[in-house]
């Protein structure tokens, strides 16, 4: 059966990429693109200012990639009218991934600070090996139009390597650095010592490398995201798993064995 999605945040970078490119994939159709800016391009879709607008009986599965207060909107809408739901916007504080997880009661939400597959396994090799070595840095690199920092994927890793350490019971490394003649040079810490330090330059799509450091040794997983066609397998991915029971599922990280 083809899946009908609305696209909110659809006149955005990533809204236009995904409405290209989800509708190359045979069971899926992006028949809503809803921003309050007119897109570019609409890609056979119909345009609308708010979620709102759109007959719900029209849509299989609401795709954000918006901005937070447009997500807690979407997670809403779903909710009341049981249409799974896929976030890829980031930036959320705790109040709204709250009311996020709220409406996973109703339906299914799924929810990644990053769908490119790639960086899903980097993500998972990191983990692996983030009980092996003394020290884990976490460099994340971005254009320079994003507004959030550091990175919903840098905090994810961290949380990931966080828990992988805890599990090994490998202790907190003491940080080494006295003195600081410029205020964050250590970038900041997310916890357990691992260190995220964040780079904004034009030209950048998206990028990340943990560095892993132990007696004599080093480790770097990089991930680079060249174009913004690299989330769509993922994107595409969590469509196909967003129609189940209601619950919340953060990351595609199951779904990919
Ligand atoms: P963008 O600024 O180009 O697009 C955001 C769009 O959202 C804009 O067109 C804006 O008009 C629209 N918008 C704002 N308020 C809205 C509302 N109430 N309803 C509907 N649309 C609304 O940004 P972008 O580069 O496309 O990124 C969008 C989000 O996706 C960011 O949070 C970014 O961090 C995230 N992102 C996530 C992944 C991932 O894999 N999870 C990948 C890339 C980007």
């Amino acid at each position: 059966m083809v899946k009908r999605i609305a696209l909110v945040g659809g006149a955005g970078r990533m809204g236009q990429a995904l409405a290209e490119n989800l509708n190359l994939i045979d069971e899926m159709v992006v028949s809503a693109l809803v921003d309050p800016h007119e897109p570019r391009h609409l890609f056979g879709a119909t345009h609308y200012a708010g979620l709102d607008q759109v007959d719900a009986e029209s849509i299989d599965v609401v795709v954000d990639f918006s901005q937070p207060e447009s997500v807690v909107l979407s997670a809403k809408w779903c909710a009341l009218h049981h249409v799974g739901l896929v976030i890829g916007a980031t930036g959320l504080d705790a109040a709204q991934r709250a009311t996020v997880e709220g409406a996973a009661a109703s339906t299914r939400v799924i929810m990644a600070s990053n769908f490119s597959l790639g960086a899903v396994l980097s993500e998972r090799f990191a983990a692996m090996a983030a009980p092996y070595f003394e020290r884990v840095e976490i460099v994340e690199l971005h254009h320079d139009r994003k507004v959030d920092a550091p990175s919903g994927t840098s905090i994810a890793t961290a949380e990931r390597i966080r828990a992988a350490r805890a599990a090994a019971g490998r202790s907190i490394p003491l940080e080494p650095t006295m003195r600081n003649t410029i205020e964050g040079a250590r970038g900041a810490d997310a916890g357990d010592g691992v260190r995220i330090h964040s780079v904004r330059l034009p030209g950048l799509v998206a990028h990340q490398e943990v560095l892993l450091g132990g007696p004599g040794e080093g480790l770097t997983i990089r991930h680079d995201s060249y174009d913004r066609v690299s989330f769509v397998q993922g994107v595409a991915i969590a469509i196909r798993n967003a129609d189940a029971a209601p619950g919340f599922i953060w990351g595609i990280d199951d779904f990919i064995t």
